[in-house]
């Protein structure tokens, strides 16, 4: 099966497009930013310019992708996506932005992954809707302008750690998503299964949020497996047993935490003694990248209290060892 970075296959993606918000008020949670980006846009629109550059950043999962096609939507533009890697040479970029209509959007995902020459031509892009392309080389090379028609950057990324200060400041609006309450990922799920026409009580539907390492699009895979045993054994009626039957044949964690938050909390217990220790140490014991673990996996497992952060570096706290079934002061191969 094909899959891509987020290890989401061809079938997931429509299935997420499916049940994709497509209006403002559709879209669950994350209030602050939603007020901002409501008062944005009518003001964009009123004036009948282009929107501010965006850059959206966060773990995986968030509504990265969703807003931007939200923004765009309520904007009345068309919206162009690509990402940071596809985007190969300057010329691509230059495609990219003279296809672009009056105050349309460009979505770049992964915008940390731009290499360096393309990030430089995006400068002037963004600041002057201007493209300086150089033509030829040696004594023959010249640069001729292209003035561009006034478009959003919409930039998302799981690492903003990674983006450069001067493209950083080029983004006007710079808005973090956080993790969801579980009363919003409820409501989150109800909405689903009314898309997908299934039933679900309140009481299964906040199990399955609870279980969902507060992201949006975990709580709507796991309402979807719910859903084949739903259909199978409960007469496609969701409720609280079935889920957690489901749930329970599915492995998956009481606090929704995936195979990474497990794996870095037991390394540390079993390998560092529970700690502190350091992000680079830790990483290299899980084979994942410092600011990745940095970026998107610790904040979710200090939010939740099964991680601290000391001087001295990392050290997991007593709630990690009760949920992984291990005693404190016992190291490795005890
Ligand atoms: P990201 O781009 O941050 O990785 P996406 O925008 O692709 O995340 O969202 C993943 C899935 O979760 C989508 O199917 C989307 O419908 C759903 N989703 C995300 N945020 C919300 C939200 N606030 N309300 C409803 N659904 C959401």
């Amino acid at each position: 099966l094909n899959r891509d970075k987020e290890g989401l296959s061809a079938a997931d993606r429509e299935f997420e497009n499916t049940i994709r918000p497509a209006h403002i008020q559709e879209f669950a949670g994350q209030p602050q930013l939603i007020e901002n980006l409501t008062i944005f846009i009518k003001a964009a629109k009123i004036r009948g310019e282009a929107l501010d550059h965006i850059l959206f950043h966060g773990p995986p999962g968030l509504g990265k992708t969703t807003l931007s096609r939200i923004v765009a939507n309520e904007l009345g533009v068309n919206i162009k996506e690509t990402s940071g890697p596809v985007i190969e040479k300057p010329g691509d970029l230059a495609g990219l932005l003279t296809s672009l209509e009056p105050n349309d959007v460009l979505f770049i995902d992964e915008i940390h992954r731009l290499s360096t020459v393309v990030e430089e031509y995006l400068y002037a892009a963004m600041e002057d809707y201007r493209l300086d392309i150089l033509i030829d080389s040696g004594p023959n090379a010249r640069s001729i302008q292209l003035s561009l028609n006034p478009f959003t950057l919409i930039g998302a990324t799981t690492r903003s750690g990674l983006l450069t200060a001067p493209l950083l400041s080029r983004f006007a609006i710079k808005s973090r998503l956080e993790y969801y309450p579980v009363d919003t990922l409820q409501k989150i799920v109800m909405r689903s299964a009314s898309i997908l026409d299934v039933k679900i009580d309140e009481r299964a539907a906040r199990e399955i949020a609870a279980r969902s390492r507060a992201t949006p699009r975990i709580a709507n895979g796991l309402l979807r497996r719910v859903r084949d045993f739903a259909q199978v054994l409960n007469d496609g009626v969701i409720d609280l047993g079935i889920t957690q039957h489901a749930l329970k044949a599915l492995n998956v964690d009481e606090y929704g935490l995936d195979e990474m938050d497990n794996r870095i909390l037991l390394c540390i217990i079993e390998k560092f003694k529970g700690g502190p220790v350091g992000i680079s140490t830790i990483a290299t014991a899980v084979g994942e990248e410092p600011g990745t673990i940095e970026e998107v996996y610790e904040p979710f497992l200090i939010q939740e209290g099964f991680l601290q952060r000391t001087p001295r570096g990392r050290e997991v706290t007593a709630k990690a060892y009760e949920h992984l079934g291990k005693k404190p002061g016992a190291g490795s191969g005890v």
